[in-house]
């Protein structure tokens, strides 16, 4: 593989390769089997991947948790040494190649500004937007990969691909999880050992909700997820909300089901000093 930092070298890069589709997986690095995951998945349609590792200023609302944020570069290049063929390419890109100037734009998207991580994150939705359209006009990718962990922006980047007519297919990419069920993060080797150990109480609780979906209402099945979660000490519930998974309108009752669509159980879960995201999909038959 490749390791290139500035945009000029990857644009001439993959257009002396030659090879397509091109297929991007954005990531912000301290990397484990959720984001191979994605490499894997990328593989199989793309004959030349492109990886990015850059930590986001924008899309960081509390200034802790980017000064916080895992940075594991060598163990990040060994993990993808293993799975990218020597024409692939890591994109490392500096500050100024993605943000060469200061990004003023705000992109508004609809209903997806209001709910869940919108209300909780203020402006991070837009940061994403920001990095995410900037390293989509370096790369210029035919797919990019993102995971399903991060539900709600895998529908904010679909509205920002229409919104700018990027000429992109997105991929969502299914949910990879430790053996005890909790979801893979990159947050995760910053829970506290204690807490770790507690943390599959998340998945393991919203995967009995998805099961009581078919006796039970929203009111009761948010009251048991809130209370069997805050039972345990340092577990402090964001939301948990049961929406649609194009405009993720949360559904108050079981009335709001409209035919046809999809509808998730979507949770933020402060743990500890950590915060952690989930989400599962509730099977309505
Ligand atoms: P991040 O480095 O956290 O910005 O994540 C980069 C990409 O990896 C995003 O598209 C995430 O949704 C995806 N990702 C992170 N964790 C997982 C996971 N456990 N399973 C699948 N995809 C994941």
């Amino acid at each position: 593989m490749k390791i290139i930092s500035t945009a000029k070298e990857l644009k001439e890069q993959v257009k002396l390769l030659k090879l397509s589709p091109l297929g991007f997986v954005p990531t912000m690095g301290a990397l484990h089997n959720g984001h191979i995951s994605l490499v894997i998945n990328a593989r199989r349609k793309c004959p030349l991947i492109v990886v990015s590792i850059y930590v986001n200023p924008t899309q960081f609302n509390d200034k802790e948790d980017l000064k916080n944020y895992p940075r594991t570069i060598e163990a990040d290049l060994d993990l993808l040494n293993k799975h990218l063929r020597k024409e692939d390419i890591v994109f490392i890109p500096y500050d100024k190649e993605v943000y060469p100037t200061e990004d003023k734009r705000i992109f508004g998207f609809g209903n997806l500004d209001n709910v869940m991580e919108s209300l909780h994150r203020p402006g991070h939705f837009n940061g994403v937007g920001l990095v995410v359209s900037r390293l989509f006009d370096i790369v210029r990718p035919d797919m990019a990969f993102f995971g399903l962990k991060d539900f709600q922006q895998v529908a904010v980047i679909k509205s920002l691909v229409r919104k700018l007519k990027f000429g992109v297919k997105i991929i969502a990419c299914p949910i990879v999880r430790e053996p005890d069920g909790l979801a893979m993060s990159s947050r995760n080797r910053l829970l506290e050992k204690d807490i770790r150990k507690r943390a599959p109480v998340i998945f393991k609780t919203i995967s009995r909700a998805a099961e009581m979906f078919g006796e039970n209402d929203v009111p009761g099945i948010k009251k048991f997820v809130k209370s069997t979660i805050e039972k345990e000490e340092g577990f402090r519930i964001e939301y948990f909300e049961i929406v649609d998974d194009i405009d993720l309108i949360p559904i108050k009752n079981k009335r709001g089901i409209k035919k046809g669509k999809h509808y998730f159980g979507c949770i933020a879960v402060k743990a500890g000093k950590i915060r952690l995201i989930d989400n599962i999909e509730i099977p309505l038959a």
